[in-house]
């Protein structure tokens, strides 16, 4: 019985990443445009072809769990990028921008990582072994990808809008 609970929670968070994942990869087009400084645009589109591969491993993971993938809508994802796109508008054309663009996209970061790793310890409990490692391929890049953003945001992006 704790068992088939923990199998639902889990099929329902992947369906809320997997939503979510998309909605990222419509995003990061956006973001990377608005960029100013050319190294956040090249991290943004980086991180978008990242992003394409998070989308197919969890296609993989559906399939390993013999389920059409399937999105759920998920307000959390819905509510950061259209915190990020309010900074996009409001901070258009001023030296904060880019600024802005690195916390907003780090608040996404950290809603995967939160994610990724909850989902990586239930696949270890319910003994999903390769979705598990799927889930971990994908948290690896995303701790990168915010550890880059960290060091963009001291080295330069902050210092330029200070
Ligand atoms: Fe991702
Ligand atoms: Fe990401």
């Amino acid at each position: 019985m704790a068992d088939k609970q923990l199998d639902d929670l889990f099929l329902d968070t992947l369906k809320d990443i997997y939503y979510a994942e998309r909605q990222i990869l419509k995003a990061l087009p956006k973001m990377a445009k608005a960029a100013q400084s050319a190294e956040l645009r090249a991290g943004f589109e980086q991180h978008r072809a990242e992003t394409e591969v998070h989308v197919e491993r969890l296609e993989q993971v559906f399939e390993l769990l013999g389920k059409a993938p399937r999105g759920k809508t998920c307000d959390a994802i819905l509510g950061i990028l259209e915190e990020g796109k309010e900074i996009m508008d409001e901070f258009k054309g001023t030296s904060a921008l880019d600024a802005g663009l690195v916390s907003a996209a780090q608040a996404v970061e950290h809603y995967e990582i939160a994610r990724y790793g909850t989902l990586a310890t239930w696949a270890k409990q319910l003994g999903h072994k390769e979705a598990m490692n799927l889930f971990l391929q994908t948290l690896k890049e995303e701790e990168a990808t915010d550890e880059k953003l960290s060091s963009l945001a001291k080295t330069s992006v902050n210092l330029k809008a200070a």
